[in-house]
């Protein structure tokens, strides 16, 4: 079990929370979404209301070490202002003389956000110097950046040395995320179905793999369909195929037949020439992918049929998009799985950042249990891997 902010005492302390501030910008660099922000809040709010004083810390886009404006946090913070009603102050360095000076007058019920965690090379370079350099802040460390726990990073990993089980703990989000993930792939309700789409098999077939066993049904869609369904013979014109991985494909295809997993693959497609708006598309079976086309979204018979496979469903895992749902005429396919998905009355779980954009589109988020906010992380737990950021804080197994 991962240990919980509640299990320790922190009334009174001065906390460090690592959060997943790695909001999206526009080129005004003003906040697009601030989900990520918001749903800090809980963690910090109860920090507060224990009497700490607060030093908030997360990265931001890809920085290379050194300070860059537009991956500055100072737009989070001004958001972090105005969602909290106390005190936000805001360091201009991360471990330098101003961020030194602001967390040592820090004053309870007061919060300070930390510059971007990544203009420190010793952040991915999860240097021991860094983390101790953040450790001196505080007295007790809290993680609640799930997005981030699959990387062993200063903050994430190296800085959790410092402190021990009574001064180190999972934040609310944090502990949500890994508790859903644990219980899904240990007691699901059954049938137990995984909806697994996205570009590419390589990047999904561990997590297969190590689903197989767990699951009653499969259902694969989106681009990674074509090199299963290539793999079963069909010719599928220039649709997406990793011919690498044709063997792996027929693998998890003999595997789960093996292990009684029903099999899904799409059985027809929206096809088309080029991926854009303006192409003219065509819905054709599978075996009838025409040369030089190639399929971008799960056809009407295929969702008719998902659909089928997901009505008895008392445990539905979502991880991948049906088709390319960024482009209107792609995207009819992951709206009509959202919906149906929505509608089970089953516990529906959503993982990855693109399949929580579908279901938010679709207008389906209210109606799923629950939606996890970490790709890779969520990816990482259903590949059944520890992750770095997690080991470290779980008390052990009573
Ligand atoms: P992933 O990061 O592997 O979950 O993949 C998500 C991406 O897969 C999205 O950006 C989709 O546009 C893309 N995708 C889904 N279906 C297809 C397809 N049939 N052909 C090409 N790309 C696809």
């Amino acid at each position: 079990m991962i240990r919980s902010i509640r299990e320790i005492d922190i009334a009174n302390k001065k906390v460090f929370i690592r959060c997943d501030f790695n909001v999206p910008l526009d080129e005004f660099l003003n906040i697009t979404d601030d989900r990520r922000i918001r749903s800090a809040i809980q963690t910090i709010r109860y920090c507060l209301d224990n009497g700490c004083s607060i030093v908030v810390a997360s990265h931001l886009g890809r920085p290379l070490g050194v300070f860059e404006k537009k991956y500055s946090l100072e737009p989070v913070f001004k958001r972090l202002t105005r969602i909290l009603n106390c005190k936000v102050k805001f360091a201009n360095d991360v471990i330098g003389t101003d961020a030194k000076n602001k967390v040592s007058s820090l004053q309870a019920g007061e919060v300070l956000v930390l510059e971007n965690l990544r203009f420190e090379k010793g952040e991915v370079e999860n240097s021991k110097k860094f983390a101790k350099e953040l450790a001196n802040f505080v007295d007790i460390y809290i993680n609640d950046a799930f997005g981030v726990c699959h990387r062993a990073h200063a903050s994430v990993e190296a800085i959790t040395q410092y402190f021990n089980k009574t001064t180190s703990a999972a934040g609310f989000l944090l502990q949500k995320e890994v508790e859903f993930s644990r219980n899904l792939l240990k007691s699901p309700a059954r049938p137990f179905v995984a909806v697994v789409g996205g570009s590419k098999v390589s990047g999904k077939l561990k997590a297969l793999v190590n689903l197989l066993p767990r699951i009653d049904k499969l259902i694969i869609g989106g681009g990674m369909a074509f090199t299963f369904l290539k793999a079963q013979g069909y010719d599928v014109g220039n649709s997406l195929v990793e011919d690498n991985l044709i063997q792996e494909a027929l693998k998890v295809i003999e595997e789960a037949k093996k292990q009684g997993v029903k099999f899904y693959l799409p059985v027809d497609v929206v096809a088309a020439q080029t991926c854009s708006q303006d192409s003219e598309v065509k819905f054709v079976t599978t075996q009838e992918i025409p040369k030089g086309w190639m399929g971008l979204d799960i056809g009407p018979a295929t969702s008719r049929m998902f659909r089928e496979v997901l009505h008895d469903a008392q445990t539905i895992l979502w991880n991948g998009p049906m088709g390319v749902f960024e482009i209107e005429k792609f995207a009819k396919g992951s709206h009509k799985i959202s919906h149906a998905i929505s509608e089970a009355y089953g516990t529906t779980v959503i993982g990855g950042g693109d399949t929580a954009d579908v279901v938010a589109r679709a207008g389906d988020a209210d109606d799923m249990t629950f939606i996890s906010t970490g790709g890779g992380a969520s990816l990482e737990l259903l590949e059944g891997k520890e992750l770095p950021g997690v080991k470290p804080l779980n008390n052990k197994e009573k």
